[in-house]
């Protein structure tokens, strides 16, 4: 009898309904059930009401996802996909998506570690140097570095083309970076930062643009936890005071960074619209069952809007993985997620009644936790109108 816990080893001819079933018998045998006290499925959600709370909260959440990540590595299944040299398997980019699906049934979650799995593999692949990716990618999928992206400033979010952080080449070889960056998820706990600063002059726009990888654990590398409206922390502002960048730093050449930054926004999008919420409707079938309420015509309404919200998100993301030429593919994946994740928050209050008031509630807590998350998503990884404004201009053709 196979032991469930043993590595799933390279089988390269294997087909797609075996390799699942060897995966779903690997996490059977290794990971938390959703809704079991060690369920981790939302440790990426991280917000407090004082900066140290926070702090700590980002800790434990990057611990705990390391470690998951790297029992993921030690059973083959991270970066199935990833060629060889790069700590990967060289195996077909759906052993990816088969992983990705069977961990979203469980109580885990890897997306901590988004912008390092997500991003930095398509920006490296795209536009890096072999030793850049030699250097950085394997790291990433041991779960020994984690990612974060410095991009938005308090006068660029959606027009980044106006970013102002300024990189100057010094003496001796690498860049000295100065400037201000805001939104910054995860910057207290990653090791490393894709940073987006001016080379060129202003009046060059977007021509002036540099991508670079940055090392956060340094002097000119100051960042702050930042109080929200709602009073809690879930993002930093980060300042760069002369931080440096080795010549090996930059991604691509001097002004290409607006090519790079493309990239990276495309990964982000797509891997954004695979998020959590993606599952929904199959958690709000859970919801009215529990509270007795899925015979109920008003709420089976909510649920098959739901469900077909749902079904039309994977069958897009399914096209895309079996290589379907998709028009504005990231756009629209991200643009149906966030509505997705809203209108299925909205349907739980409805579901919900009074209960969504009560925040300690065990079957309340989460929803409230995801409405009051809900408008954030329609803003991270570009707002639903940047989104609506590329679909219209990439995927139909319209004048801009
Ligand atoms: C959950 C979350 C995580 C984030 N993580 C990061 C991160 O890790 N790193 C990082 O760098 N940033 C991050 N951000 C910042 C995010 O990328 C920006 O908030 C976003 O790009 C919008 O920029 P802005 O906030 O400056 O809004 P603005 O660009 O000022 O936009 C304000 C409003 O104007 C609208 N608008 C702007 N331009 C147009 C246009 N051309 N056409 C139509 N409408 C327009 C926008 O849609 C929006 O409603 C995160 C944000 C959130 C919410």
């Amino acid at each position: 009898m196979p032991n469930p816990a043993a590595p799933v080893s390279d089988r390269p001819a294997e087909g797609r309904s075996e390799f699942q079933a060897r995966v779903h018998e690997w996490f059977a045998a290794n990971a938390p059930r959703k809704g079991s006290p060690e369920d981790f499925s939302a440790v990426h959600i991280v917000s407090a009401a004082t900066a140290e709370e926070y702090r700590a909260q980002e800790q434990h959440a990057i611990s705990v996802t390391r470690a998951w990540q790297r029992r993921l590595f030690d059973a083959g299944l991270a970066g199935r996909s990833w060629r060889p040299e790069y700590g990967g398997h060289g195996a077909p980019d759906w052993q990816d998506e088969v992983v990705i699906e069977e961990q979203a049934r469980w109580g885990v979650s890897t997306k901590m570690f988004a912008v390092g799995l997500e991003m930095v593999p398509a920006v490296l692949f795209g536009h890096g140097t072999h030793e850049q990716r030699a250097t950085f990618l394997p790291p990433i999928l041991r779960g020994e570095h984690s990612w974060c992206q410095l991009l938005s400033e308090p006068g660029a979010g959606s027009d980044l083309a106006n970013v102002q952080t300024r990189a100057t080449p010094v003496d001796g070889g690498g860049w000295s970076v100065t400037g201000q960056k805001v939104w910054t998820s995860n910057a207290g706990c990653s090791e490393y930062a894709l940073l987006i600063a001016r080379t060129g002059s202003r009046e060059e726009g977007r021509a002036g643009l540099s991508c670079f990888l940055l090392d956060m654990a340094q002097p000119g590398v100051d960042i702050r936890p930042l109080r929200q409206m709602s009073g809690a922390y879930h993002f930093n502002e980060v300042f760069l005071d002369d931080a440096h960048v080795p010549e090996n730093g930059l991604i691509g050449a001097p002004g290409e960074g607006w090519a790079v930054l493309r990239t990276m926004l495309a990964s982000e999008r797509a891997a954004i619209g695979g998020g959590t919420s993606a599952r929904s409707a199959t958690q709000l079938v859970g919801l009215a069952r529990t509270l007795g309420c899925d015979g109920d015509p008003v709420v089976r309404d909510l649920l098959a809007q739901a469900a077909i919200r749902e079904r039309t998100l994977d069958l897009l993301r399914a096209r895309i993985a079996a290589g379907h030429a998709v028009a504005a593919a990231g756009p629209t994946t991200k643009l149906l997620y966030s509505e997705h994740a809203r209108l299925s928050a909205d349907a739980a209050t409805t579901i919900l009644g009074m209960a969504a008031t009560v925040v300690d509630d065990e079957v309340s807590a989460p929803w409230i936790e995801r409405l009051l998350f809900a408008p954030g998503l329609r803003l991270g990884g570009g707002t639903d109108e940047i989104q609506r404004n590329a679909i219209a201009e990439r995927g139909l053709g319209l004048p801009r």
